[in-house]
């Protein structure tokens, strides 16, 4: 076997070995491409990022499967299929300057790494942050910067962005954030109430906005000043 086929084979929770670049290739041909994935860079970049690196290694073996899973403090990496729309909608071609709102495992953060030219990504909860920024280093993603903080206010230091991002459900367009959007920029934002929401796409044209929903969607909350509170138990 040879080393990069001995990296990608690891231990299963029956001892067993997965390929993962295998899964990756059927997540791909399976739950991206029949659903209307079709942006030749998009699909790359989703056969490159290792996602079971992004998520708990007790759910490992769970990475390529259709669903969103826990990362721990209440949150999720989205469905691969949910990851693909939201990059697709945004139309890299590899010049941008991306601001992402909610880096939770990083995982989106490194496909949007690949993709564009520099990604700017503000988590909340300093814990996860922490984590995404030393794997994405770790993996050689040097075009990333992660702030903690609350991303309902944007990351003024270094707007205005070509793209915005935001994995997180908002209850309206938080208004910095379309300051902050670049002319001729475009926002994936996923908007609606705390249990359901439509996917946006935002475009900026003229200083003048238009959205238009593309998929209904369920996202955790996108919690700050001008997203939901935070639920105190
Ligand atoms: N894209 C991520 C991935 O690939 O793992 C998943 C993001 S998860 C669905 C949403 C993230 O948004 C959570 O990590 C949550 O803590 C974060 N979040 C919620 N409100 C936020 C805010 N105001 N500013 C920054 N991050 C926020």
């Amino acid at each position: 076997m040879t080393p990069t086929a001995f990296m990608l084979k690891l231990k299963t929770r029956g001892g067993g070995e997965v390929d993962y670049k295998k899964l990756r290739e059927e997540m791909v041909k399976r739950q991206l491409i029949p659903r209307g994935i079709n942006d030749r860079r998009v699909l790359d970049a989703f056969l490159r990022v290792e996602r079971e690196k992004f998520v708990p290694s007790s759910l490992r073996e769970d990475a390529y499967k259709d669903f969103p899973l826990s990362i721990g403090e209440g949150q999720t990496i989205s469905q691969p299929y949910m990851a693909a729309l939201m990059t697709q909608c945004l139309n890299l071609r590899g010049e941008e300057k991306i601001l992402e709102i909610g880096t939770g495992s990083g995982y989106q953060t490194a496909i949007l790494a690949l993709l564009g030219w520099q990604v700017y990504s503000v988590e909340r909860i300093p814990s996860l942050a922490e984590k995404a920024k030393k794997l994405l280093k770790k993996m050689g993603y040097d075009n990333v910067k992660i702030f903690v903080g609350n991303g309902t206010v944007g990351l003024e230091q270094y707007a205005p962005y070509d793209r915005i991002l935001v994995t997180a459900g908002a209850k309206d367009i938080p208004p910095p954030l379309i300051q902050q959007l670049a002319e001729e920029g475009i926002m994936v934002i996923p908007v609606g109430n705390a249990y359901s929401q439509e996917l946006m796409v935002v475009k900026k044209k003229d200083g003048k906005i238009s959205s238009k929903g593309v998929e209904r969607c369920v996202f955790v909350p996108l919690i700050g000043q001008y997203g939901w509170e935070e639920k105190i138990e």
